[in-house]
């Protein structure tokens, strides 16, 4: 079996569960009890929270934790246009992003907000000057993934923070699930960040917005007591501190894993660049090397897909959370043709990927080809 849809989800770390098993068998009161039991549980909690923002290089305070990035990315949302909705109701984002931004904003159009999308250059990158364009005083938020799930595309965060220095009202959210562990993220750059732990060989259900201290939220879980007052519910101990052991290993490999997937990265695109009718959509100068995503022409994706399931390879055809058989909006958006849209497949890679993997996929990749054309 060869899996290549690391971007969808990633195998948790053995580590990763011993460590959720330890935690949870140690500390099963509720953090939020007033006794010796829940006072033990909240010390481990705090640990574990200290520890992630140490690895964050940011406070504590900062730290929401979320059931995962949809949630976050919800709660960035929905939170700051609720909180500062009468500053302004102009809202911008990009034709990139995963369906937990762009399902909030949506549903604050209906509330009467007002989203711009920017658009996006050939290479995949946020067209600047057109942002610059669809600024306004009245806009308070921006919303861009750090690297998009469907093309990989690392966006120039630093140069997005410049243009909006002049925008007081103006906070940026980063959806950064498919970054954090992969590539660096400089966290001064933005207000708000979006992290998830599954996709960085952690577990299911556990994810984080990371809100800088000056800025307020609404939430939108609302009860009893928690970690912090944004989002409610009984803390989570065995999964906060799991995600913590899975960003201390994610972290520590980030280097060597990330030149070991460029290498794949490179392999791959170098096999896939003999057939005249494979479009690689992923820039190679601007994409992250975890993700290809490549149409082909003339041939369905998804039938591309079952013939690479027939050799027992695992890829996928967009981002495993869109609606299948509609367009890749990405790619859309990029190259403006709606049969490459339609044509998508998605390559991803991880810190698991073998050379022999890489082999294989190539050899099946060229059999399924000459199969379906
Ligand atoms: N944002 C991006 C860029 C993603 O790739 C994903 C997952 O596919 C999500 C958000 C949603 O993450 P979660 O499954 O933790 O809700």
């Amino acid at each position: 079996m060869i899996y290549l849809d690391y971007a969808a989800d990633t195998p948790v770390r053995k580590e990763v569960l011993e460590r959720f098993n330890k935690v949870s068998e140690t500390y099963f009161a509720n953090p939020n009890a007033n006794h010796a039991l829940g006072k033990a549980a909240k010390a481990c909690i705090e640990e574990a929270t200290l520890k992630i923002a140490q690895q964050l290089k940011i406070k504590p305070e900062e730290l929401i934790f979320t059931s995962g990035a949809t949630e976050a990315n919800n709660l960035a949302i929905k939170g700051v246009a609720e909180q500062y909705g009468r500053k302004g109701k102009h809202i911008i984002t990009s034709y990139l992003e995963h369906s937990s931004v762009t399902g909030p904003l949506s549903y604050l159009q209906e509330k009467g907000f007002e989203v711009d999308f920017v658009q996006i250059m050939p290479d995949g990158r946020i067209n600047l000057e057109h942002l610059q364009e669809l600024l306004r005083p009245d806009t308070i938020l921006i919303s861009f993934a750090a690297v998009d799930s469907e093309l990989g595309v690392i966006q120039d965060l630093r140069a997005i923070r410049n243009l909006i220095k002049d925008y007081p009202n103006c906070l940026f959210h980063v959806d950064a699930t498919q970054a954090i562990g992969k590539i660096s993220v400089d966290l001064e750059l933005m207000d708000l960040m979006t992290f998830t732990a599954h996709k960085l060989y952690g577990i299911h259900g556990i994810g984080a917005l990371v809100k800088k201290e000056k800025i307020y939220l609404t939430p939108i879980v609302h009860g009893g007591l928690s970690t912090t007052p944004f989002r409610s519910g009984t803390p989570t101990l065995a999964l906060i501190d799991s995600m913590n052991t899975a960003l201390e290993f994610a972290l520590k490999e980030q280097e060597a894993c990330y030149e070991k997937v460029l290498d794949f990265n490179q392999q791959i695109r170098k096999a896939l660049s003999g057939y005249p009718e494979v479009y690689i959509n992923s820039d190679e100068k601007v994409a992250s090397p975890y993700i290809i995503n490549i149409s082909l022409k003339g041939i369905k994706a998804s039938e591309m897909q079952q013939k690479l399931e027939e050799r027992e390879i695992y890829v996928s055809t967009k981002s495993a959370c869109v609606t299948p058989n509609t367009p890749s909006r990405p790619v859309l958006a990029l190259s403006g043709d709606r049969k490459r849209a339609l044509s998508t497949l998605r390559i991803s890679l991880g810190h698991l990927t073998t050379q022999e993997e890489i082999h294989c996929f190539i050899e099946a990749f060229d059999a399924s080809y000459k199969e379906l054309k």
